[in-house]
């Protein structure tokens, strides 16, 4: 037995709560894992909450990452006492997560801990710190140098847009951070935004296509934003396109891609190949500020986890939220 959150549904409804879980409830792996870090990102909060159907399978450990030991392996990479991270694959909606002690999963979908990084560091950048370098590797990709001008980063205030401000901050670009919480404008520039802008500007209804402002976009927002983002991308500039936070629909035009040779690039980090993963670590220990990172983390228990993710997703957490899972 091992403490761990559990999403049930039946005759009592959705229900998320912290218990004592038996590891028989835990899904065949070739590697089990002692989780001591996880974190809170905007997916844990839709399954622990049961806002959207993220969970798949009942009963269910949320969590799409985890730091630990493995304690027991079969797969031919890793043996006893090898420090691992799990970002995704359908850990915590299909196959049980990180938010218990305990993980029993496939070799295949860890990497190792990267030496610059504690787990708990590892945890504070998370999916969401991953996903950002996702981002940034596709703009970097696209070509897009810091000359080129201002990168714009979307739903800035929150896990993706802190991290994402920080690594294009520390690169030499010129970020403006877009966020409906000015009161955090002090926070997005001890990060590195040079200007911060109210949310409000991108989140109607716009015009097909705009003033051309940004060399880069990093939008985490979806909907009007990311419509109105691509509209005011300068000529071969690039989006990428990470989530969904102001809604799934993209009511745009095709205009700015054929009129301006924009290029919108959607960025998954669930299913993304290892070498990838492997590559957007190795950046992150070279190219994120640590200290801005601990300036973005807040830690929490096991037993908070449950109330934070419903703040979570009401726009109440800043930055990253790492959950200490050894400690109960
Ligand atoms: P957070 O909740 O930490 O951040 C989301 C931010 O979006 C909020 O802090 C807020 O920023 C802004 N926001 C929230 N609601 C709205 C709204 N209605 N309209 C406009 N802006 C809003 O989540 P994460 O950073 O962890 O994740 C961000 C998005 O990226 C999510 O949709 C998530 O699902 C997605 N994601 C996708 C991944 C992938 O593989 N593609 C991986 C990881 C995340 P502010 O207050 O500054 O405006």
């Amino acid at each position: 037995m091992f403490k761990g959150i559990l999403i049930t549904q039946g005759d009592a409804g959705y229900q998320a709560e912290l218990q004592m879980i038996d590891e028989a409830v835990l899904p065949e792996g070739d590697v089990r894992v002692q989780v001591a870090w996880s974190t809170l990102n905007y997916k844990d909060a839709l399954a622990i909450t049961g806002k959207s159907p993220v969970v798949r399978r009942f009963p269910m450990v949320p969590g799409i990452d985890f730091a630990g030991t493995v304690t027991d392996s079969t797969h031919p990479a890793w043996k006893a006492g090898d420090q691992v991270i799990l970002n995704g694959w359908g850990v915590g909606e299909t196959h049980c997560g990180g938010l218990a002690q305990v993980a029993r999963v496939k070799g295949d979908w860890l990497v190792p801990l990267p030496a610059a990084f504690t787990e708990r560091q590892a945890m504070a950048i998370g999916t969401a710190g991953y996903t950002a370098m996702l981002c940034v590797l596709a703009l970097e990709r696209h070509g897009i140098a810091p000359t080129d001008g201002e990168v714009l980063v979307t739903g800035a205030s929150g896990g993706v847009g802190s991290v994402a401000i920080a690594l294009l901050a520390q690169l030499g670009y010129t970020v403006v951070a877009s966020t409906g919480r000015l009161a955090e404008s002090d926070y997005l520039k001890a990060l590195g935004a040079s200007q911060v802008i109210d949310r409000s500007a991108l989140s109607a209804p716009g015009k097909p296509i705009g003033k051309e402002r940004w060399a880069g976009v990093i939008d985490t927002v979806g909907s009007h934003t990311l419509a109105n983002a691509c509209a005011t991308t300068k000529y071969r500039g690039a989006v990428a396109a990470c989530g969904l936070a102001g809604g799934m629909d993209f009511p745009a035009s095709v205009a700015p891609f054929i009129l301006r040779g924009v290029t919108l690039y959607g960025i998954d980090s669930v299913m993304a190949p290892l070498a990838l993963r492997l590559q957007a670590w190795q950046r992150l220990a070279r190219d994120l500020d640590v200290a801005k990172l601990e300036a973005m983390t807040r830690d929490i228990g096991l037993a908070q986890a449950i109330d934070v993710a419903a703040a979570l997703l009401q726009g109440q957490v800043r930055g990253r939220v790492v959950v200490d899972v050894a400690g109960g």
